[in-house]
């Protein structure tokens, strides 16, 4: 991503969280501005190569971080529909993985509570920007990489889009930089728990969106 491109990025998102303030409607601009992220992002890296395709999961066992307004979007789009399966896998992420690192994600094949069973990603329209931002060269690779049963001796990189990495990260940063200019709380936490606080406890959004921090056991 080129700098004049982040910066106008950041001043797209400072103009619609600004209006939004003004029009007392913080929720809409905050997911005007999810969607703006990844849109720019993308359009920077639409059309590059990439190994990913849907039912592929290899890497949706890692960690993954997301801004709140990210997960106040993905727990809006779960509770649309009916959802207990999925809060019960969401219940059990959050009280028995949330604090696994990729090691032992690997190891014990704790997967995204998101993935659907046949391998995709349930909320892909929504997905988070960290997840946009990773796409492999070499799917095989992957599979090697992710295979817990490997040997130590076996090389378990990846070749990666960087271009794309760099595109997403940017676009992450940006928007934390405008919640934080705006007052909000511009911290990222683990995408399980935090789509779980939002979609069980709709008044942690409107405490978010009126500036208000989240509980910290979110964090702990
Ligand atoms: S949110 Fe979707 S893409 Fe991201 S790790 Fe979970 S299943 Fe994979």
């Amino acid at each position: 991503m080129a700098q004049g491109d982040l910066l106008l990025l950041d001043e797209e998102l400072a103009a619609i969280l600004s209006d939004a303030l003004e029009k007392g409607d913080v929720e809409a601009g905050l997911m005007q501005g999810v969607t703006l992220c990844a849109d720019r992002a993308e359009a920077l890296c639409a059309g590059r190569e990439m190994a990913c395709a849907r039912g592929c999961r290899h890497c949706c066992v890692l960690n993954v971080a997301v801004l709140l307004p990210e997960a106040m979007r993905i727990a809006e789009t779960i509770t649309a529909t009916p959802w207990s399966a999925l809060q019960k896998r969401l219940e059990f992420h959050s009280s028995r993985e949330r604090w696994m690192d990729d090691e032992e994600r690997m190891m014990r094949a704790a997967f995204c509570p998101l993935l659907d069973t046949d391998g995709s990603c349930s909320i892909h329209p929504v997905r988070p920007l960290a997840c946009r931002g990773v796409a492999s060269l070499d799917s095989g690779r992957c599979k090697s990489a992710f295979n817990p049963t490997i040997d130590d001796e076996t090389d378990r990189t990846v070749p990666a889009d960087l271009v794309r990495q760099t595109a997403y990260d940017r676009a992450f940063m940006a928007l934390g930089r405008a919640l934080a200019n705006h007052g909000l709380d511009n911290r990222s936490i683990e995408l399980g728990v935090g789509i779980l606080a939002f979609a069980r406890n709709p008044e942690l959004k409107t405490l978010f969106i009126s500036g208000g921090r989240l509980p910290r056991e979110l964090w702990g």
